[in-house]
Parts: structure tokens; C-alpha cells; sequence
């Protein structure tokens, strides 16, 4: 089973935290904006879309980080039994096909329905139509939107 890891997120203003499990975010700690300096100054919330109904979210504040970083432990222990394979690869699904919409926009490509005959070609050469675009995002260019290798971890709930 993945372990969870963490990665600052790029707000200069707030310190924060994306979690992930393996390659999947599956939430957030950080500093709350805009709240009184007496209450909680930390946030978290946890879930995952597309993968968890907007019910399943959960969110919480904390003093610290450590215990916001409790409550969303709490939560998560809750959530990960309902989980499969199948939830977290929706979310795949939609990481890849936004990355790869954006590199088909930076190389000047039409998508598919851009164009009257409703046929075109990826970046990679490859005829696609609309309908053959999920599987070739799933076949040819699974973990596009995968930028995890080029950015340093570090563990959850282990030491700093
Ligand atoms: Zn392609």
C-alpha cells in the first residue's frame, strides 16, 4: 500500500501542504486565510475529485500543523477502507487527460471536435477521434500529468 507523503504547494502567502497517496492528492494541510489570530490557524480537508462524492469530504482545523495533520490522519483512516483501485484511477484519469489537453493547446494541435470530419492527430502523431481520445490518453500517455518524479517528498506522518 502507498505511503502518504507530502509536497509544499507554491502560495508564497500561507505555508501548506498537498497530500498525496502514491501519486494521487488526496488532500491539503495549511495555514487558514483570512482568520482572527485568537482562532485555529490551521486547516485540513480530505478526499479527492473525481473519486469521492462531495459528501465524503472532509475538512477540519487545528491549533498547529501537527494537529491539523491529526485530523486529517483521522479522516483518512476513515475514507482509505471505502476506497479501490478503480476511485483512484478516475482521479488518474482526469490528472492525465487535463495534462494532456494542455500540451495538445501548447503544440498547436485541434482536438478532435475542433475540426468538421471529427478527426485529428495527437501530439504524438497518433489519428485520434472523440472517441478514441480516452483510450489513447489511458494507453499512450498514462502519467502525463504525473509531475511527482521531478519534485522532492517528504513523509506525512513520519519524521521531518
Ligand atoms: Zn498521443
Amino acid at each position: 500500500m502507498p505511503e502518504l507523503t507530502r509536497r509544499r504547494h507554491n502560495d508564497p502567502q500561507r505555508q501548506g501542504w498537498d497530500v498525496y497517496y502514491g501519486d494521487v492528492r488526496v488532500g491539503h494541510i495549511g495555514e487558514r486565510a483570512g482568520v482572527p489570530k485568537i482562532v485555529d490557524q490551521w486547516g485540513w480537508t480530505c478526499g479527492f475529485y473525481p473519486g469521492c462524492d462531495p459528501g465524503e469530504q472532509q475538512h477540519g482545523i487545528g491549533a498547529t500543523f501537527e494537529d491539523a495533520r491529526a485530523g486529517f490522519d483521522a479522516a483518512w483512516k476513515r475514507m482509505l477502507p471505502k476506497k479501490t483501485e478503480a476511485h483512484f484511477e478516475m482521479w488518474r484519469y482526469q490528472r492525465d487527460a487535463d495534462a494532456w489537453k494542455r500540451r495538445m493547446w501548447d503544440e498547436k494541435c485541434r482536438m478532435p471536435s475542433q475540426r468538421e470530419d471529427g478527426q485529428s492527430n495527437c501530439f504524438c502523431g497518433e489519428p485520434i477521434t472523440n472517441r478514441s481520445v480516452p483510450e489513447h490518453i489511458r494507453k499512450a500517455h498514462r502519467g502525463i500529468g504525473n509531475d511527482s518524479h521531478s519534485v522532492r517528498r517528504r513523509p506525512t506522518f513520519g519524521r521531518e
